[in-house]
């Protein structure tokens, strides 16, 4: 992998190349060391040999090109995937991996259907970015915000994503600033703790999908570990440290985690506690368990509930399911007609 190699190969020379080598990769984004025209050819050879900086992917673009998905390889054959979203807005989300597979399993998610592999090195969840830089760099555009909500469970890859966040937030790299970054986990609670102490102003998900613990631990099974009492207790410490706002995600699958009791629920659940924002997102078929996204209005009564206990509430509208590949249905499908 280039980036640990970079310092080795540039030892012996002037410091200022370092900074020089850099911007290549990251803020032209070049693909070959021939465009990196300006460092001496006997250099631009050495980095060809032992640097090269070639990713090896398939991208495909949805028709109305706003979304786009890489199935990209590994060196051991392992293959990943990463997305492209482009919001409303015109700003452009980068959905990344942070293992291949999941060994967590949860009922709804083709991730977790398709087992663990492994966890990915820093390097690896680097180039799913930087890959994204490439391809729009034609179009004027920079990538705007990263979110890790690809395949598997962050905060179980803990070292290697807080290594590769710091490649994201370095002004002389990607210079994409820790709030444009988000990170989602199941709940791995010794994760949670060691967020509170980091200095990284990230945002913070939790899948929540359920608010008691039975149903719970039904849908994800990693919830018999922990329970949403310890769960709670973590994010309420990782609030009170750091004053940010806990993001939950709440999928909506119908009649199974939609009913009105269970918004009820979920509001006596948040009553008293501050700077937690739900979001309820529409679950995308990933052909499991017969479970289909609830319906327009069982989403709309879930959702009064919530307002009603004056819990902030928004919607996501998750995009490129037509490519396979919005949340949790990540699961290195080749073919993109199902
Ligand atoms: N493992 C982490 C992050 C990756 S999953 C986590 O679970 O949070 C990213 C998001 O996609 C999570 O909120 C997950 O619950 C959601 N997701 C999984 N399967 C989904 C599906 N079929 N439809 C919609 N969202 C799904
Ligand atoms: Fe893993 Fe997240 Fe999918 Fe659960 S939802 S199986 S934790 S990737």
């Amino acid at each position: 992998m280039f980036l640990t190699k970079l310092k080795e190969i540039l030892k012996d020379e002037p410091t200022y190349r370092y900074k020089q080598v850099n911007a290549f990769i990251f803020k032209n984004f070049i693909t070959d060391w021939e465009e990196a025209s300006s460092l001496p050819f006997s250099l631009r050879e050495k980095l060809q040999i032992s640097c090269p900086l070639d990713i090896s992917s398939d991208i495909h673009w949805s028709s109305d090109r706003d979304s786009a998905k890489a199935l990209i390889k590994l060196e051991d054959n392992n293959v990943i995937e990463s997305v492209l979203i482009r919001n409303r807005d015109k700003r452009i989300t980068i959905c990344v991996s942070a293992q291949a597979g999941c060994p967590l399993g949860c009922s709804f998610c083709a991730t977790g259907k398709m087992g663990f592999k492994r966890n990915l090195d820093f390097e690896e969840i680097v180039i799913q970015v930087l890959l994204w830089e490439r391809e729009i760099r034609n179009s004027g555009e920079r990538v705007d915000n990263i979110v890790f909500m690809g395949q598997g469970e962050p905060l179980l890859n803990y070292d290697n994503v807080i290594k590769a966040v710091k490649v994201f937030n370095d002004p002389e790299r990607f210079n994409i600033g820790a709030r444009k970054i988000s990170l989602s986990t199941s709940g791995i609670i010794e994760g949670i703790e060691r967020l509170s102490k980091e200095k990284l102003q990230f945002n913070l998900a939790l899948s929540l999908h359920a608010p008691n613990d039975d149903l719970r631990s039904n849908l994800m099974p990693i919830n018999e570990k922990y329970g949403l009492k310890k769960i709670f207790r973590a994010l309420d410490n990782y609030i009170e440290r750091n004053g940010r706002k806990v993001m939950l995600e709440y999928i909506m699958i119908n009649k199974v985690n939609d009913s009105p009791e269970l918004a009820r629920e979920l509001a006596d659940l948040l009553k008293g506690r501050r700077l937690y924002m739900v979001n309820l997102i529409k679950y995308n078929d990933a052909g499991l368990n017969n479970f289909t996204t609830s319906t327009p209005d069982r989403i709309k009564k879930f959702k009064e509930i919530l307002i009603n206990s004056r819990i902030e509430v928004v919607e996501r509208h998750s995009a490129g399911s037509d490519l396979w590949a919005a949340c949790g249905q990540l699961a290195n499908r080749n073919n993109l007609n199902k």
